[in-house]
């Protein structure tokens, strides 16, 4: 889909309204109180979206109450421009670049990408990687480009990735979650919520993989880094590392752990579903319906 075809699909309020009713009820209108199907539309002054009363109990039910869209004063059509660009462009849009091509203030575009964001975040957390999987670690930091960029510097996050590969070797879906530190308990904690129990598990021999992999009863592939088959093994990995750090130089320049993480879900919430195309900006715009309402953030 272009831009253009979205801006037809969803030209105003109204049409973005309709599009997450019929995806919230997709048989039509169900009270969450009491599963009651009679309601009366009601527009409440300064609201976005009107409220959706049941009939039988009185209940006031909304497509946007208990979404990311909750209580939002920004227009929905705003909302969904921002999704399309932040979902399709290969490199991400910063906040900055969204706040010029929208035309909003700073603060409300960062607002905006701050919480699809976090839609995306809570996406990811819903799948682990299993089968094939190549599993490292990478330094992340202010400073990644140049010399030295595996070392770790005084303001560098070990940052632990995964890549699940198909049977011919091709890449599918991909974690990486930043870290204080490579402990093994930190390690293990990480491992048992991205990573599927069984599999094969290509690492450059850590002991730390090595223990996990056995709790995972996961058959463990070990390629030292010195040995010249590396490159070729951890291609994928090493690409995902290196994709990843271009994307959070390009656009993300603060400090912090879980600013950083953000960013790194972004990225994988991309990268594990770029096979889909623009279609992913209408998978995006479901992850939002269906992610929690984060507050004002930090
Ligand atoms: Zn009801």
């Amino acid at each position: 889909m272009t831009l253009l075809e979205w801006h037809d699909k969803f030209p105003d309020d109204e049409a973005c309204r309709q599009y997450l009713f019929d995806q919230r009820w997709p048989n039509g209108f169900v009270c969450p109180k009491c599963q009651g199907t009679k309601y009366w539309t009601v527009q409440r002054s300064g609201r976005t979206a009107p409220v959706y009363e049941c009939a039988a109990c009185g209940h006031q039910a909304s497509v946007t109450a208990g979404t990311i869209f909750h209580r939002t004063k920004v227009a929905l059509r705003v909302w969904f421009m921002a999704i399309f660009l932040i979902a399709v462009d290969k490199g991400g849009k910063s906040a900055f670049a969204l706040s010029r091509e929208l035309g909003l203030p700073y603060v409300t575009a960062w607002l905006l990408h701050h919480k699809i964001q976090q839609a995306m975040t809570e996406r990811n957390s819903r799948y682990q990687l299993g089968g094939l999987l190549e599993l490292d670690d990478a330094y992340f930091g202010g400073i990644s480009h140049g010399p030295g960029k595996r070392g770790r510097g005084t303001d560098q996050d070990p940052v632990m990735v995964g890549v699940s590969l198909t049977e011919k070797g091709h890449p599918q879906y991909a974690f990486l979650e930043a870290v204080p530190d490579l402990q093994d308990e930190t390690v293990k904690a990480v491992l048992e919520r991205r990573v599927e129990d069984q599999g094969v598990w290509r690492t450059d021999g850590a002991p730390v993989y090595a223990s996990a992999a056995q709790e995972h009863k996961a058959e463990p592939k070990v390629t030292l880094s010195t040995d010249p088959q590396a490159a070729e093994v951890f291609h994928w990995i090493n690409t995902v590392i290196s994709n990843a750090k271009a994307f959070i130089d390009g656009t993300y320049h603060g400090r912090g752990r879980a600013r950083r993480q953000l960013y790194l879900e972004e990225f994988t919430y991309r990268f594990n579903r770029w096979h889909m195309g623009t279609r992913i900006a209408e998978r995006l715009v479901l992850a939002c319906l269906t992610s929690k309402p984060h507050p004002y953030a930090t």
